[in-house]
């Protein structure tokens, strides 16, 4: 089959032909129609510290997908082929405590599709039977391509109630944007969304934001002031991976707020802790989507008129993958969509 490789250690991906995943008895094997492109997939082609720490090649990367099952294990009764599924990217342990209490979100021995497992970039893609999501009827084809960052939003835009408050997002890319919507159909009364680049503030105003703001351009004290707001922002969604960002965020909440943080930082980031102490702020760290609560989420928001959509911006035919890179890595992009359908 064709798939996108990460050949050995070292800058690149190849389009190349690996052998067919094999599956085990409780595993669904899937063909794969529409992938997304990530931020990871980004960082692995490029081999930085992070990749050349974490990924052992030869491995086909990708992790957002949806598909069509094509064969089940001799245990699998749930799914049939022909069903139309996601997968979950973590792959969990199962025997870990968190594992066994129903909370697999938190378990400890995780495992990254495309990341230390073969992955979705290519033709088939195998997956446990515990990681699949079979689609609602009705579910648009390239959202449910990239439900697994769509998942991202979704659990960092509910990790605090937003109904009614005033909410700050920082950082407008795919997964800020989609959060944006999130917050909006979640009931927020103003969205302040942060974001250095244009492009991507003209699609958060497209989502919903309230008012579209340039970090470098405006201080979060004067939008506040702007929009009437009494003493900061309720919620805030860290999804730049910033340092001054995150530091902004916690000058701007008001006394009992609340800061989901799914930005992935590159270096340590240095806090006012008093800050925190004295505005009685909880932090939380967001990673990956409750199993299954968030997709169930995502299904019954897009079912009651959340739409996405503006959030995908680019398609490529995964022949044209580098194109398709470049667009992701430009950051005049949304997100970018690989079509595997046209053999
Ligand atoms: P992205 O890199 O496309 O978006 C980050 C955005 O932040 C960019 O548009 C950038 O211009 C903006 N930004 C940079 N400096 C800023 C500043 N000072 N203030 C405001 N915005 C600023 O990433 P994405 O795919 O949308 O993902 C968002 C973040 O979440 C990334 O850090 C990613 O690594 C991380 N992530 C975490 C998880 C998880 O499970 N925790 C999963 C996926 C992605
Ligand atoms: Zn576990």
């Amino acid at each position: 089959m064709r798939a996108i490789v990460k050949q050995q250690a070292g800058p690149g991906l190849v389009l190349t032909d690996v052998p067919e995943p094999v599956i085990g008895i409780n595993d669904v094997l899937v063909r794969v129609r529409k992938t997304g492109i990530c931020g990871t997939d980004l960082h692995i082609e490029a081999w930085d510290p992070w990749a050349a720490r974490t990924i052992h090649a030869p491995l086909v990367v990708g992790h957002e997908f949806v598909g069509e099952i094509v064969d089940v294990g001799s245990n699998v009764t749930d799914f049939q082929a022909g069903d139309l599924v996601s997968g979950e990217g973590h792959v969990v342990c199962g025997r870990c405590r968190h594992c066994l209490a129903g909370r697999r979100h938190l378990c400890a021995n995780t495992i990254g599709l495309g990341v230390g497992r073969d992955g979705a970039f290519a033709e088939f893609v195998a997956l446990p039977m515990a990681n699949v999501w079979h689609h609602w009827p009705g579910v648009d084809e390239e959202v449910a391509a990239i439900f697994d960052p769509f998942g991202n939003a979704v659990h960092t835009a509910l990790a605090f109630p937003v109904l009614g408050e005033d909410v700050l997002v920082s950082g407008a890319g795919p997964i800020g944007l989609m959060a944006t919507a999130v917050a909006r159909h979640a009931g927020a009364r103003h969205i302040v969304v942060s974001e250095p680049n244009a492009y991507r503030r003209a699609l958060a105003t497209r989502m919903g934001a309230t008012v579209v703001v340039d970090p470098r351009e405006r201080d979060l004290h004067d939008v506040q002031a702007e929009l009437g707001m009494v003493e900061g922002f309720d919620v805030a969604m860290e999804m730049s991976g910033n340092a001054a960002a995150l530091r902004t965020a916690i000058s701007n909440m008001a006394h009992g707020g609340g800061i989901a943080i799914l930005g992935i930082p590159t270096d340590e980031i240095s806090i006012d802790v008093n800050e925190i102490v004295f505005k009685m702020l909880t932090l939380r760290g967001i990673y990956g989507r409750e199993m299954y609560e968030t997709w169930y989420k995502m299904t019954v928001m897009l079912q009651s008129g959340l739409d996405i959509k503006p959030a995908i911006t680019h398609r490529f035919p995964y022949r044209d993958f580098e194109a398709a890179f470049a667009a992701a890595r430009s950051g005049d992009s949304g997100k970018v969509i690989m079509d595997w359908t046209a053999r």
